[in-house]
């Protein structure tokens, strides 16, 4: 299995990647959003870099995210399959992981789109908070941690209301123009990304089916 999850932020895309993936034992989970924070909390010189872009909303520059990418997909264990979590984000990073997958001569199996309105975005993305021990996603409203967790909640630093607008900006401008690239090669599915996760799970893996 190689899909690209896609949609906006807080669409749920890092909850149903986790869900996904308990289905599908083996696929490796690349969220370069993960990768960004790990590089950050990591001080190294590529985190420095990627800070400010992160904390302002702003997408980190194209051969910054690229390069991980690329380093990380030619891993052994990226051989049983991946679910890419947030990359692409722009036309130049899709083209960039085409030519990456012409090169291995493999082909990713389908783009997943999960549709969330975006008055819907702001509430779930200030609600988002992380349990930095598992890494799970919880909701303050909609999916609340246990109470043994819930005091070691941390939310993240870009998860505030002005950054999540300048997110979703850049979403409907520098990410969106990406899926005629994957309409054009027959990868994309459309499910409705508003109901409880466990429902849009189902909803995933029967369009996966399909
Ligand atoms: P969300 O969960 O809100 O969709 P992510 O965790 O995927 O956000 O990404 C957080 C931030 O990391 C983005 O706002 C952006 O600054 C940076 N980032 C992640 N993936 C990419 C990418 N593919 N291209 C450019 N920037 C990225
Ligand atoms: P993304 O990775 O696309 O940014 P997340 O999976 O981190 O999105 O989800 C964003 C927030 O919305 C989290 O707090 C998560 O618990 C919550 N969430 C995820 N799926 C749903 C859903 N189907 N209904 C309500 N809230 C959800």
């Amino acid at each position: 299995m190689r899909l690209i999850l896609f949609g906006p932020p807080g669409a749920g895309k890092g909850t149903q990647a986790a869900r996904i993936l308990e289905h599908n034992p083996g696929v490796v989970h690349l969220s370069t959003g993960d990768m960004l924070r790990a590089a950050v909390a990591a001080g190294t010189e590529l985190g420095k870099a990627a800070d400010g872009y992160m904390k302002a909303g702003d997408l980190v520059p194209d051969d910054v995210v690229c390069g991980l990418i690329v380093e990380r997909l030619a891993s052994p264990d990226c051989e049983h399959g991946f679910l890419l979590d947030g990359f692409p984000r722009t036309l130049s990073q899709a083209e960039s992981l085409q030519s990456e997958l012409d090169r291995a001569k493999i082909d990713i199996d389908r783009v997943v789109v999960l549709e969330v309105a975006d008055d819907l975005i702001v509430e779930r993305i200030t609600g988002r908070r992380m349990d930095p021990e598992t890494k799970r996603i919880y909701h303050i409203k909609f999916s609340p941690a246990p109470e043994d967790v819930s005091s070691r909640l941390v939310q993240r630093a870009d998860d505030t209301e002005d950054a999540c607008r300048a997110r979703l900006a850049k979403y409907h401008s520098e990410t969106l123009p990406v899926l005629p690239f994957y309409e054009a090669r027959n990868k994309v599915v459309r499910v409705d990304g508003v109901g409880d996760p466990a429902e849009v799970t189902s909803r995933v893996l029967s369009a996966l089916a399909r």
